[in-house]
């Protein structure tokens, strides 16, 4: 049955998102999830969503437009829902990239960007970050048949963010739509929205799953110009967003106390994990993100074999290249003490 397939398909490498046991008593760590639930407001707003039905959702999702344009100081217009920012990268790359042309991204990076290009035939240019998370000049090159970048910003899994001046001088030296992944921005001090409208090259994507705590919710969305938006709109699928997401989403942006009371919880356990972790040994990069990339002397492979059999699943990355590390999501301050005493545990410490 394989042959079936469009060759592409058949040689493309799936994309491996992170484990996501089933129950237990797991302290999970290793997909950047909110250990807090998200606003009250949000389920009322979805209960209520619920009576409604056997009704088809609003296309567009104009409610949530409207009010994430003036919580955020943006033209309505110029958002596009999506069912997770996973899908707003879907239908970018499907916009604008087709089968022939190059995808540019940065590694180490979201290996998501890669199979979203391989599923169009498309070739995927991975230009590696310098040695401090920084952009070389080959980032920026002008390339044949480039027709999309992709930039993590904060970049996962370093935790590393770049300037929006930097971006926006990157975006002046492409020959093609830059888009600035934004799924942590929330955590960050600064974010790439304001460029938007100074130059239309520049789109901007968000998620609801990190910072909002609603990843089972799936909802993004993307920043940009509305004559992209128009037409990107064209290749979504017509009722992407359904009704319960499209009321969640809508709830969570309104309750912006909800959403600074999480960060600051969050950045002050992320601040003690890095301290705390830099005290075990670690080389631990400075996080914009609710999570921290920390590398050791001796390899991380088994420290993080004997924290999963602790109960405790933190994220282990290998990069050709570049080395290993483990990502750990900033959780709440018990389970992030739990994960410190194993692991200083297994260090022998
Ligand atoms: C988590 C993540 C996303 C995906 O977010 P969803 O809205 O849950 O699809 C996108 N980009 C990066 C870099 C992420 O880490």
């Amino acid at each position: 049955m394989h042959d079936f397939f469009r060759p592409t398909i058949q040689q493309m490498t799936p994309y491996a998102p992170g484990e996501q046991p089933g129950g237990g008593k797991l302290i999970k760590l290793n997909t950047n999830e909110n250990p807090y639930p998200p606003s009250p407001k949000v389920v009322a707003a979805i209960t209520h969503a619920a009576q409604r039905l056997e009704r088809y959702p609003d296309p567009i999702g104009s409610a949530f437009c409207q009010r994430a344009g003036e919580v955020l100081g943006v033209d309505p217009d110029s958002i596009l829902c999506g069912n997770g920012s996973d899908d707003i990268l879907t239908i970018v790359t499907r916009a604008f990239v087709g089968e022939g042309d190059v995808l540019r991204m940065p590694t180490p990076s979201y290996i998501l960007y890669r199979t979203l290009a391989q599923i169009q035939g498309a070739e995927v240019e991975e230009v590696p970050f310098a040695d401090d998370f920084s952009l070389t000049e080959q980032f920026s090159a002008p390339t044949d048949r480039l027709k999309l970048c992709f930039l993590p910003n904060p970049n996962s899994p370093s935790g590393t963010v770049l300037k929006p001046q930097e971006i926006e001088q990157l975006a002046d030296q492409l020959p093609c739509p830059l888009l600035v992944d934004e799924a942590y921005a929330d955590f960050a001090e600064f974010n790439c929205l304001e460029l938007v409208a100074r130059n239309p090259k520049i789109m901007v994507s968000r998620t609801l799953s990190k910072s909002y705590g609603l990843a089972g919710l799936r909802f993004g969305f993307l920043v940009a110009a509305p004559e992209l938006i128009s037409t990107l709109r064209q290749v979504k699928d017509s009722y992407n967003c359904d009704a319960l997401s499209l009321a969640g989403a809508t709830a969570a942006i309104d309750d912006q106390d909800w959403l600074t009371e999480n960060r600051k919880k969050v950045l002050a356990t992320r601040a003690h994990m890095v301290e705390s972790l830099r005290l075990l040994g670690f080389s631990v990069l400075d996080s914009h993100a609710n999570f921290v990339w920390c590398t050791h002397s001796q390899p991380v492979q088994p420290l993080y074999e004997a924290l999963k059999r602790d109960g405790v699943l933190v994220r282990y990355m290998k990069y050709a290249g570049w080395g290993e590390g483990l990502r750990i999501s900033v959780g709440t301050d018990s389970q992030i003490d739990a994960c410190l005493t194993m692991l200083k545990m297994h260090l022998g410490m």
